[in-house]
């Protein structure tokens, strides 16, 4: 086989100060990076910007021979490459989008044995002859990165990376190394199994975040929490979430009205766009990102001090990615998700009428109640957090809201009973804002319309204010006893949740929401 590119003769802590700059290696790098050089198939699961890459990056340097990096996202495989490429490494990438000329001068590379680290899309490898091709290369690691593409138990299944079970009949004794930031162990098994790697070593990182401070409220006035949140930041970098690309427009204006530099970050802008604010966002000036999910590929500043979600995210995973990207750094950071009742209902309705396979519509069902429950406990965030991922964190942890203040709880029973017959009277016809009325024994114009000052239930939560009428419904939505019954946002019973409180058969213990600020305008969104 050709000569090797580099010499593979440096050792892992000599590559790290030499080609990256970097003085130590993080957790558990160095026992990866020291168990595939030994030669073993090793699963890594580390969280988003735990340091994946460098797990494989530093072997195939390391190790005599070319690095095959199989990666699902042409965009994150490009920055990559940009990014080794100006250290100094020959990297290079395969991908269906790749224009003809760099093409040739890639295969020229590999022929001559130049690259060393050799990036490709999965239905790139399998397509035939490539992977052998390939193979007439020494090389050095074969990494396959966001290795639950190849589990069925998740929604992001890539069909193709069932093919890599093949991989070690083409590259025999090259060792293989599996990366994925999703830690059910489900998936962790599924992924070993349809890998052909049941015997690999699994190294598992925590997902504990010290430096960032979890806190989550119900929405109320959302312009003014957001603007409260970011108030310490004026002079940092910080991203808001949005579930819409209008709202990421009309947020990033009202910030601007406020003096922010803040700009919207979304799939529907010209791809010029999202460069320059791309490139703002990456020269280190202060500034608020309002962004849909589509902000997040490849987004890596160290120095986002705080990330806000101004609409609940759909998975505990989701989740944790997205305030993952604040304090990078390793420095303090904080974070914020409001959330609401009529949007949990609204997710749980949008994935019922979802047109997704049964089994990936269950897996997405379950990972959004468990984003409901983690936003209504009561219990330390952090560890509710880490439970999702199947990890026990010892003790409190001292860096939630829940842990800084313990939440007041108070028997919920009467209440609940109130709002669920509330509901029932008025004939599952309505949101919250009207049984809220109801209760309250407001007299508005649709209460007359409909004529329910009339009903028994009229005015019987007249000692309790809105906002503390909209937690209850809020809570009895996240318990399933309320669901959303169309498109009109309206609010119904789950009987056979609904009728045993109703009976008095269950006492609800319900949460005391910290009193949010009024609102602004009327209307509350959430
Ligand atoms: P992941 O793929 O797990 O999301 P990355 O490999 O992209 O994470 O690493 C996240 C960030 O941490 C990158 O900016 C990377 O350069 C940095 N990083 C990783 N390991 C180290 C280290 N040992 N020392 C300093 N910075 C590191
Ligand atoms: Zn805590």
């Amino acid at each position: 086989s050709p000569a090797a590119p580099h010499q593979g003769d440096e050792s892992p802590d000599a590559v790290l100060s030499r080609v990256f700059g970097f003085s130590c290696f993080r957790g558990q790098q160095k026992e990866v990076i020291d168990s595939v050089i030994r030669g073993e198939d090793v699963l890594v699961i580390m969280p988003t910007g735990g340091g994946k890459s460098l797990c494989y990056q530093v072997p195939a340097l390391c190790r005599p021979g070319m690095g095959i990096v199989i990666s699902p996202l042409i965009a994150l495989m490009d920055d990559q490459v940009a990014a080794l490429r100006q250290l100094g490494i020959n990297a290079a990438a395969l991908h269906s989008e790749l224009p003809e000329e760099r093409l040739d001068e890639i295969r020229a590379d590999l022929r001559a044995g130049r690259v060393d680290l050799l990036y490709i899309s999965p239905e790139r490898l399998v397509s035939p002859g490539t992977a052998r091709w390939l193979a007439r290369n020494r090389v050095s690691v074969l990494a396959i990165d966001e290795a639950h593409c190849v589990s069925a138990w998740g929604h992001e299944f890539r069909p193709e990376y069932r093919a890599l079970a093949d991989l070690p009949a083409i590259f025999p004794d090259v060792p293989r190394i599996a990366l994925t930031a999703t830690a059910d162990s489900r998936t962790q098994d599924d992924i070993l199994q349809a890998l052909g790697m049941e015997q690999a070593r699994r190294l598992t990182s925590s997902f504990h975040r010290p430096n960032l401070f979890l806190a989550a409220a119900p929405k109320g006035s959302e312009t003014r929490q957001v603007q409260d949140a970011l108030a310490a930041h004026r002079d940092d970098a910080a991203i808001v979430y949005c579930g819409s690309r209008n709202r990421t427009e009309r947020m990033a204006k009202s910030l601007r009205e406020r003096g922010y530099n803040a700009l919207p970050f979304h799939a529907g802008l010209s791809s010029q766009e999202k460069h320059a604010t791309l490139m703002r966002f990456r020269s280190g000036e202060p500034m608020v990102i309002v962004a849909t999910v589509a902000f997040g590929m490849g987004i890596d500043r160290p120095d986002v001090r705080c990330v806000v979600h101004l609409d609940m995210p759909a998975s505990p995973e989701a989740y944790y990615q997205q305030i993952g990207r604040a304090g990078r750094d390793g420095e303090p950071a904080e974070t914020l998700l409001l959330y609401g009742g009529e949007d949990m209902a609204r997710a749980r309705y949008w994935l019922e009428q979802s047109s997704a396979p049964e089994s990936e519509k269950r897996v997405m069902q379950a990972r959004l109640e468990s984003m409901i429950a983690l936003t209504e406990t009561v219990g330390c965030r952090t560890q509710a957090l880490l439970a999702c991922f199947g990890e026990a964190l010892e003790g409190k942890c001292g860096h939630c809201d829940n842990c800084r203040s313990p939440v007041e709880t108070f028997d919920g029973t009467e209440a609940a009973q109130k709002v669920l017959s509330a509901i029932y009277r008025t004939g599952q016809r309505f949101g919250a804002v009207h049984l809220t009325s109801v209760l309250r024994g407001k007299l508005t114009e649709a209460v007359e319309r409909h004529a329910h000052q009339h009903l028994t239930v009229f005015g019987v939560g007249k000692d309790r204010p809105e906002q503390w009428w909209r937690g209850v419904i809020r809570q009895l939505i996240a318990r399933g006893a309320i669901r959303m019954s169309g498109e009109h946002n309206t609010l119904g019973l789950d009987v056979p949740v609904a009728r045993p409180i109703l009976r008095g058969e269950t006492r609800l213990e319900l949460r005391s929401d910290p009193l949010a600020p009024t609102r602004e305008s009327g209307r509350v969104s959430s």
